[in-house]
């Protein structure tokens, strides 16, 4: 039997791929350990062609133990195409590995290769903007027990981001590789502030014109998100990780200790109401804390106007976690369908912005794959398409540089 291909997707995050040693990947963008760890795998493409997406982006786990054992293995090479084969049954799966963008290699006007500035996740650009997250420079470190990003800032990217590296990283993703939304992001800032994050924002919306979104740890002074909010910000996310008290201390002691899950909630309510609907995300991670709590992490999100981001646990080498085991495929099957019905009854309109396809997580709308086809669903579907045409102007203008560029 085959899987659609967002439940492949599912499949994959959950059981990751074998890459035998005689397929080539050349060309293929390479596997990049940054910031949390997520992006340790290969990304990868899987066709849908249907009216819902045209195709869907995994950063396919290749190097974790589960990976090594898993069904799935990589067949085909550069030449001739690539196929996902799944040893249980024998199913073919033709899939299409990105290529490297031409901008990784090439150095900033500060000598610094791009690729240690940003890295491409699907369609989006993530640049890690914070130093280093706070919670690793306590004694002993607070950090998120399944997070690499102290061993990955500074080893695999640069630790120190100047805005013109930025700028000048940004301006050749957008030109070369026709991305539209770079993602900020940071774990805890300490007592920094966010507003270390508003130059970057600011300049990247004068001088570039890209959807910013920027993902740090919850202020108190909520005031602080009006200047991000004026500055153009597109997107704000926050990592609530876990709904169930016991799991959010267990596994974030930081955040349980500096900030408390009701920060991250009260933030997420602050930001929702004073950005567009769909502006705002909560981030979560599926597979550790029980199942029904994972499902009430996400109802709880979208009563505060905001949508899902569900990560499916991934015990990355080198994190506290590596030997626990990944998720099962069936619980998280009905998590993702449980995020896309949850939008769906809030009328969160998912995937209204142009070109966005993350590769780290099951992007609420790829779910739409996985539910029932009810009267409910088609009206949300036709919903959205409408969000998606009366959107376009608003997401031209806002892809803009608001200051001309030099030679432009
Ligand atoms: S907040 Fe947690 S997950 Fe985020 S970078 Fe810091 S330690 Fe990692």
């Amino acid at each position: 039997m085959s899987l659609n291909p967002c439940e492949l997707e599912i499949d994959l995050f959950c059981r990751g791929m074998r890459v035998p040693d005689h397929v080539s990947l050349a060309g293929a963008r390479g596997v990049s350990r940054t910031r949390a760890g997520l992006g340790s795998g290969l990304e990868l493409v899987i066709p849908v062609g249907s009216r819902l997406k045209e195709e869907i982006w995994i950063n396919v786990p290749v190097a974790e133990r589960f990976a090594t054992v898993s069904p799935y293995r990589l067949d085909g090479g550069p030449a001739d195409g690539y196929r996902l084969i799944d040893e249980r049954t024998g199913t073919e799966y033709p899939v299409r590995l990105p290529p490297e963008p031409p901008w990784y290699e090439r150095l900033t006007s500060r000598d610094v290769p791009m690729n240690r500035i940003g890295v491409m996740q699907g369609t989006a650009l993530g640049i890690y903007i914070n130093r280093v997250c706070a919670f690793w420079d306590y004694r002993p470190p607070l950090n998120c027990r399944f997070c690499t990003t102290g061993q990955n800032v500074g080893a695999n990217e640069a630790s120190d981001k100047a805005l013109s590296d930025v700028i000048e990283t940004c301006w050749a993703a957008r030109e070369e590789s026709g991305t539209t939304f770079v993602h900020l992001n940071g774990g805890f800032q300490g007592s920094r502030g966010i507003e270390f994050a508003l130059p970057y924002v600011t300049a990247i919306k004068e001088r570039v014109g890209m959807l910013v979104g920027v993902q740090l740890a919850p202020e108190r002074d909520f005031t602080r998100y009006d200047a991000l909010i004026a500055a153009g910000v597109d997107h704000l996310s926050f990592c609530l990780e876990f709904m169930d008290p016991d799991w959010f201390a267990r596994m974030c002691p930081g955040k349980a200790r500096v900030h408390g899950q009701q920060l991250f909630l009260d933030a997420i309510a602050y930001c929702s109401a004073r950005m567009p609907r769909g502006a705002v995300s909560g981030e979560i991670i599926a597979g550790l804390e029980p199942y029904d709590r994972t499902l009430e992490a996400i109802d709880r999100i979208v009563s505060l106007g905001a949508f899902p981001t569900v990560c499916i646990f991934r015990p990355t080498v080198g994190s506290d976690l590596e030997d626990w085991p990944s998720p099962g495929y069936e619980e998280m099957r009905k998590v993702m369908a449980h995020a896309y019905d949850a939008c769906r009854r809030r009328w969160i309109p998912i995937g209204a912005a142009p070109n966005i396809e993350t590769s780290l997580v099951v992007n609420p709308d790829d779910a739409a794959m996985l539910v029932e086809r009810t009267a409910g669903f088609y009206c949300y579907e036709a919903f959205r398409a409408v969000a998606r045409v009366v959107a376009r102007p608003l997401f031209h203008h806002r892809l803009q540089p608001r200051v001309s560029p030099p030679g432009h």
